[in-house]
């Protein structure tokens, strides 16, 4: 048990791809318990690998905790099949990124495959709040932050806020 500093974009780890976990070994599932413990004291309801320097392809999320109900999932080599034509705009918080909310437009829905720490894979719609958690995240492994997904004067107005 153990809370880990969250990196501050712009990093460059935040802008850098993860690789995939080869294998669940004991340090991957002590990672992941320290990332749970982040997140929920920082607090938030998502956090990725690279957000706190560990370069895998893997995160952390818990779409429900904040409205009383715990649903911690670790998600290790996340791979979303398919996503909903239909799309919304949303604000987003990110950890990496505090003070600054961005109006992201995304998918409603995705289909997302996983594997837990047990070595089981899972495949889950998600919808709502978890599959917005669960997009942001994904990004997060692929060296990219919420303004990566704002045009360009969108992007210059809110770094200005934050910088
Ligand atoms: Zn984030």
């Amino acid at each position: 048990m153990a809370v880990l500093d969250i990196l501050l974009w712009p990093d460059a780890r935040l802008s850098t791809l993860c690789v995939p976990v080869d294998q669940i070994t004991d340090d991957i599932r002590k990672l992941a318990a320290d990332m749970l413990d982040t997140m929920y004291a920082a607090p938030g309801r998502g956090l990725a690998g690279p957000q706190i320097g560990a370069m895998l392809r893997l995160f952390v999320m818990d779409a429900t905790w904040k409205e009383g109900i715990k649903s911690p999932l670790v998600m290790i080599n996340p791979e979303i099949l398919s996503h909903s034509d239909e799309s919304i705009e949303m604000d987003e918080a990110c950890l990496s990124i505090p003070g600054v909310d961005a109006p992201v437009t995304r998918p409603t829905r995705i289909t997302i495959r996983w594997t837990d720490l047990t070595g089981a894979t899972y495949l889950r719609e998600m919808d709502g709040a978890e599959a917005r958690i669960a997009q942001h995240e994904f990004d997060h492994l692929n060296g990219r932050v919420h303004f990566d997904r704002l045009d360009a004067k969108a992007r210059a107005h809110l770094e200005a806020a934050y910088l």
